[in-house]
């Protein structure tokens, strides 16, 4: 098993909902630590390049607007597995079809407000923790 980082975000409703301490207690109970974290007010630009790969999609504006209505909580988790673990502890993305038990399924609202974001591969995890964060705010070695 490969130790790995992984890049998180507590979603504005996250936030909003007094979420953030729920959803890190989660993300700790599985064995992942947080080696870097940070509340943050997106930008429309930020959020946009962010998500650039959805800019084709007919809810990206939406996504966009969702995503700068209030702050946020960047992290980045790290454990073994961490990017398939954050992603089963989050579940699908539409919390009618995730898993019981898990952060969307138990928390979110519906498939916008889905309460967190969670990197989908090794790479898209070291580009989007490079997006928010200097190597010298992540802790070099936790272990
Ligand atoms: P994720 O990796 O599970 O977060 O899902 P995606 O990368 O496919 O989508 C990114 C984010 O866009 C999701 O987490 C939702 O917040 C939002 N989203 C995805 N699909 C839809 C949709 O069909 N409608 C709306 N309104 N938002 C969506």
């Amino acid at each position: 098993m490969a130790l790995e980082r992984t890049f998180s975000i507590i979603k504005p409703d996250g936030v909003q909902k007094n979420l953030i301490g729920e959803v890190i207690r989660r993300f700790e109970s599985a064995g992942l630590k947080i080696v870097a974290a940070r509340m943050v007010q997106l930008t429309q630009a930020q959020a946009e390049g962010f998500y650039a790969v959805h800019r084709e999609r007919p809810f990206f504006k939406d996504l966009v607007k969702y995503m700068i209505s209030g702050p946020v909580v960047v992290q980045v988790l790290e454990g073994e597995n961490a990017v398939a673990k954050n992603r089963e502890l989050m579940g699908a993305t539409d919390p009618k079809k995730a898993d019981k038990g898990t952060i969307r399924a138990d928390l979110a609202s519906s498939i916008e407000e889905n309460v967190v974001h969670g990197s989908d591969s090794a790479e898209n995890a070291r580009n989007e923790i490079a997006y928010f964060f200097a190597t010298s705010d992540v802790l070099a070695r936790t272990r």
